[in-house]
């Protein structure tokens, strides 16, 4: 159930709301937006009585929810969330750019992709430092150590740092050191983890699990949602299908879908999405064209040499030339939504 408040609702009236939510053993999830604020209820096993909230101060209506999402929907906030990490933003106005190696491999390596990453206007570093690979005998990354590293870019370049979390205590080191918690896709569906994200202060970059449905995805950022994060941003990121000249499909209606149902940003992976350098300029053309908040790109300054997924990484050359591609074609596609507006 939704309650929708007023567009003059004052903030008590909102308060008072959320008090009969929480008195009822609810929870209240009041997300303002550009109109209006509407309050999310969670928690609740059969539906909440509509007429407690009708008749209460500032109350415009109350929506049931028929659908399996709550929080994640268009119905609760109309407009599109802007997630802000300091200064920079992802589902603005902007294309957000996060881009930087597999994995953080050594100090001298990321400062050099750094440095590129920071000359393309860029505004998020992501490097792994926890590696979630398919062998238990590949290189697993740094660790701590490479966290440290990441805190020293951020600081040497004012990147924001977005990096990877495995398990809770890893969301414990990242909100030590960086700036964005990402959950990748092969734990889209650990419950436990999304939870925690939950209870972060970070944002959550949330890639969609390998044969992860619409749903299932969107669900998944409804768990962490639920627990009062509410700055989460949706990765497509490819899925498992029977192709064998791509590692992984990348699904971009994927992005129109999501956009339909969700307020929540949704950037593209074209790295994980093709597994193969020659088709990352292509499809990350074709994912700001469909209209992606932005992407996230896998560069080194060695690709050949790299220590995870070599195969799909851009030289800097190739990083620096695709980004202004990305931006021209941005400009466009922003041009002309705002005349079909
Ligand atoms: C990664 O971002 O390096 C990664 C492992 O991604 P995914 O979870 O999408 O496979
Ligand atoms: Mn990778």
């Amino acid at each position: 159930m939704l309650v929708v408040m007023k567009t003059d609702a004052t903030p008590s009236q909102i308060d008072a709301v959320v008090k009969v939510i929480t008195e009822l053993g609810f929870r209240g999830h009041p997300l303002p937006g550009a109109q209006r604020t509407a309050i999310g209820i969670t928690g609740n096993q059969g539906a909440v009585e509509a007429t407690r909230f009708e008749n209460m101060p500032g109350v415009a209506e109350v929506i049931r929810v028929t659908k399996p999402y709550k929080l994640i929907t268009l119905d609760l906030r109309p407009e599109k969330t802007i997630v802000r990490v300091g200064e920079a933003t992802i589902g603005g106005d902007e294309l957000a750019i996060i881009a930087g190696p597999c994995a953080v491999e050594s100090r001298e390596q990321t400062f050099a992709i750094a440095e590129t990453v920071k000359l393309s206007g860029a505004r998020f570093f992501r490097g792994g430092a926890f590696k979630p690979r398919t062998s238990p005998y590949s290189f697993q990354g740094l660790g701590e150590e490479a966290l440290r590293i990441l805190a020293e870019v951020r600081e040497k370049f004012g990147l924001r740092i977005v990096t990877e979390a495995l398990d809770e205590t890893g969301v414990d080191l990242v909100e030590r050191y960086a700036d964005m918690v990402q959950i990748g896709a092969r734990n889209m569906q650990n419950f436990s983890l999304l939870r925690r994200a939950g209870k972060s202060h970070l944002p959550v970059l949330l890639k969609r699990g390998l044969a992860a449905t619409l749903e299932e995805w969107l669900l998944a950022a409804e768990y962490i949602m639920s627990e009062g994060n509410y700055n989460v941003v949706l990765c497509e990121r490819g899925v498992r299908t029977f192709v064998q000249h791509t590692r992984n499909t990348l699904d971009l209606a994927a992005v129109p879908a999501v956009q339909r149902i969700s307020h929540l940003p949704v950037i593209v992976d074209p790295s994980h999405g093709t597994g193969k350098s020659h088709l990352v300029s292509p499809l990350t053309r074709a994912a700001v064209a469909v209209g992606a908040d932005g992407l996230i790109v896998e560069v080194h300054n060695q690709p050949e040499l790299a220590l995870s997924d070599s195969a799909q990484s851009l030289t800097l050359p190739q990083y620096l030339q695709l980004i202004e591609q990305a931006r021209s074609i941005r400009s466009v596609v922003h041009s002309d939504t705002h005349v079909m507006a």
